[in-house]
C-alpha cells in the first residue's frame, strides 16, 4: 500500500485550528472546575502582608479616637473669629499629642495645640501658627484667615466603630496592614497558603551545577516558575527535573498528587516521541488536553489528579511564562480565595511593525514607555520566538493582539497588559 497524501494534524505552525479553544474559553473552563481553599489560619499582623484575608474586618474603635488638631496652632471657639481685622485671645495652656489640656476654655481664651493633640474644652477650630501673631507671652492675635471648624480631625473620621474596613478575599497591602494595626488587631484571619508543586520534564535538561554536555541545556523553567509562585505567596515544592521516562513520570505525579494542591509541569506536552506526559496523566487522572488558539503557548493541559489541580505547561521558556500569566496565575489566585479580576488593558500607540496572521491571540512582549511628548507608547522587545527568554526579561508588558488581527503598522493602537509586578 502506498501513501500519496499525508493527513496533517493541526500543529503549532498552523494559524487557525477549528479544534482550538480561545484563551477566554480555556480560562472559563478552568474556573468552572476550581474549588477555592476555605481553611483559615491566624497570623500575626505583619505576616499577613500579601496574604488573602479570610473574613471581613469591621472597626471596633473610632480612629482617631477623639477630636484632635490637624495642625500646630491655637485651639479656639469659632465664634471668637473676627469678621474683619484681628482679635486678641488669652493663651490659657497647652495641649500636646498624648498630653491633653484638662481645663475649660472660655470665649476670649485659646489653648496652644500641636498636631494630633485632643481639642480642649468645647473648642472647635484651630488657627494655624502661621496665621497668628504673638502679642505677649500669654496673648495671641488672630485674623480672618481661618474657617469655623477648620484644621480639626473628627473622632472616627478615618474609621468609625462598626465600619466595614477590609473585605474577605482581598490581598493585604502595606496600607491594609497599617489599618489593621490602627485598629489594634494583633492576629489576622487569612486563607492558608496554597501548596504548589512543580517539575520540569526533558532528557536534555541539566540543573545548575551540573556539567553541560553537547546538546544539553540548563533548566530555566523551574526558576521562572519559582519566581512567579514566590510573588504569589504560594508554598513552593520544587521537585526538580524528571527524565522522559514513563515510570519516573508516574512516580513524580503520584508524589505531587499526595502533597500539593496544585501541580505544574513544563515540557512534554507536544506530540514529540519522547513526550510521555499525556499517556501517564490519562492513566492517573481526569485530564483535558487542549489546544488554545494563542501564541506562544498553544498546547495546554488542565485537569485533576485526585484532589490536586494540574497544569501541564509547554516546554518553551516564553510559553511557560505566557501560559502561567494568562491561565495559571488567575487560577491560583482564585484557589487562594481572591475573586477574579480580568486584566486591565491599556490602549496605546505601537511604535513597532508587528507581524501576525489572523486565527489566534498573540501575546507579544513589549516595553511601555513615556515618550518625549509626555504620552505613552509601546514597542516590541526584539525577536519574539517562544524560546527567547530575553524578550520577556526586557519587557514590562504584553502586547495583546486579538484573534482577527492581521498585524500592526507603526502608529496603530494596540492593547497592552501590564505585568503588575508578578513577573
Ligand atoms: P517540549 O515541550 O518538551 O518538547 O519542549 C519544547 C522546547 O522547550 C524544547 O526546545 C525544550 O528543550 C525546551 N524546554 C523544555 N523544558 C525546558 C526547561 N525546563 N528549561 C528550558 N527549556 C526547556
Ligand atoms: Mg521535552
Amino acid at each position: 500500500m502506498s501513501e500519496t497524501t499525508i493527513t496533517k494534524d493541526a500543529s503549532c505552525m498552523d494559524d487557525f485550528d477549528p479544534g482550538s479553544l480561545t484563551p477566554d474559553a480555556a480560562l472559563e473552563r478552568i474556573f468552572a472546575s476550581l474549588k477555592p481553599l476555605t481553611e483559615i489560619e491566624e497570623v500575626p499582623v505583619r505576616e499577613a502582608l500579601h496574604r488573602v484575608l479570610a473574613r471581613d474586618i469591621h472597626s471596633g474603635i473610632n480612629v482617631p479616637s477623639g477630636r484632635n488638631s490637624a495642625m500646630d496652632g491655637y485651639a479656639i471657639h469659632a465664634d471668637d473669629l473676627p469678621k474683619s481685622g484681628t482679635v486678641e485671645l488669652n493663651v490659657v495652656g497647652s495641649s500636646f499629642a498624648g498630653q491633653p489640656y484638662q481645663g475649660d476654655v472660655a470665649n476670649g481664651q485659646c489653648v496652644r495645640i500641636m498636631t494630633g493633640a485632643i481639642m480642649p474644652g468645647n473648642t472647635d477650630t484651630v488657627v494655624i501658627q502661621e496665621h497668628t501673631e504673638k502679642n505677649s507671652n500669654d496673648t495671641v492675635l488672630i485674623g480672618t484667615d481661618t474657617k469655623p471648624g477648620g484644621n480639626v480631625r473628627e473622632a472616627g473620621e478615618d474609621l468609625a466603630v462598626g465600619d466595614l474596613v477590609l473585605q474577605a478575599g482581598m490581598r493585604l497591602t502595606p496600607a491594609d496592614i497599617g489599618i489593621l494595626a490602627s485598629l489594634g488587631i494583633a492576629n489576622v484571619p487569612v486563607i492558608r497558603r496554597l501548596r504548589v508543586a512543580f517539575f520540569s520534564t526533558g532528557d536534555e535538561l541539566r540543573s545548575i551545577g551540573e556539567e553541560l554536555e553537547d546538546g544539553m541545556i540548563y533548566d530555566s523553567n523551574r526558576y521562572t516558575l519559582h519566581g512567579m509562585l514566590a510573588r504569589l505567596g504560594a508554598d513552593i515544592i520544587d521537585m526538580g527535573v524528571v527524565r522522559d521516562d514513563p515510570a519516573l513520570l508516574e512516580k513524580a505525579f503520584i508524589e505531587a498528587r499526595d502533597q500539593a494542591d496544585v501541580l505544574l509541569t513544563s515540557g512534554g506536552v507536544s506530540v514529540g516521541e519522547a513526550d510521555y506526559v499525556k499517556n501517564v496523566l490519562t492513566n492517573l487522572g481526569d485530564v483535558n488536553f487542549w489546544k488554545v488558539a494563542m501564541k506562544p503557548g498553544r498546547p495546554l493541559t488542565f485537569g485533576k489528579l485526585a484532589d490536586t489541580f494540574f497544569f501541564g505547561l509547554p516546554g518553551n521558556p516564553v510559553s511557560v511564562m505566557v501560559t502561567f500569566y494568562q491561565f495559571v496565575q488567575p487560577a491560583l489566585k482564585q484557589l487562594m480565595g481572591e475573586p477574579y479580576q480580568p486584566p486591565a488593558l491599556l490602549k496605546v500607540p505601537c511604535l513597532s511593525d508587528l507581524r501576525k496572521r489572523p486565527g489566534r491571540v498573540e501575546y507579544q512582549r513589549g516595553v511601555l514607555e513615556l515618550q518625549d511628548d509626555g504620552t505613552m507608547a509601546v514597542r516590541k522587545t526584539g525577536k519574539q520566538g517562544s524560546g527567547i527568554l530575553r524578550s520577556m526579561a526586557d519587557a514590562n508588558c504584553f502586547i495583546v493582539l486579538p484573534m482577527d488581527s492581521a498585524g500592526v503598522k507603526p502608529g496603530d493602537h494596540v492593547d497592552v497588559q501590564l505585568f503588575h509586578g508578578l513577573m
